[in-house]
């Protein structure tokens, strides 16, 4: 929709189509520019899309209001192994509802103030903002083993030993 929108929003592959406004609340519906992914269980490209039914991921605020993306959720038929799967994306977790930015954000939040803080300031429940800092927490625990998306997240962040502060420290 508008180029600058998409810079500012920097996530890769993906435009804003419209979007929404509530009182404190935006919504922007995205697209993803590519049709064609890579099959995860033969990698073979180009796998048929068969539906599309879009969830609401927590984003960064901006401009003091709360941001949701609604996000395209796409499952492929790979034709070459006969293989139905739900594409991943790189910027959340799997069955995540947070963007990976969002989720270190409030990690970060919640070491120097409180979940009860973190929660009010974020409209998020109690239970929602300890998920995230578990989510984040064990991540950080296993290093970047597994997930693509979070792995240049982690590299930034593991050197600094103050990613947990919340635990005794073993310096
Ligand atoms: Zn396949």
């Amino acid at each position: 929709m508008d180029l600058y929108l998409d810079r500012l929003l920097n996530l890769p592959n993906t435009t804003v189509e419209s979007f929404t406004e509530e009182e404190n609340k935006i919504t922007l519906k995205l697209r993803f520019l590519q049709d064609e992914i890579t099959c995860p269980h033969c990698n073979t490209h180009g796998g048929k899309l068969k539906q599309n039914r879009p969830i609401l991921i927590r984003d960064l605020s901006v401009f003091g209001k709360i941001v949701y993306l609604n996000t395209p959720r796409r499952q492929f038929y790979c034709q070459h192994c006969q293989r139905h799967f739900t594409e991943k994306l790189p910027f959340v977790d799997w069955e995540r509802r947070y963007t990976q930015r969002y989720e270190e954000y409030v990690y970060q939040r919640v070491q120097s103030a409180s979940v009860e803080q973190v929660s009010r300031d974020e409209y998020l429940s109690w239970d929602q903002i300890q998920g995230i800092f578990n989510h984040q927490f064990s991540l950080k625990k296993k290093g970047s083993s597994g997930f693509m998306g979070i792995s240049t997240a982690n590299s930034n962040q593991n050197p600094l030993g103050a990613t947990v502060t919340a635990l005794p420290c073993r310096q």
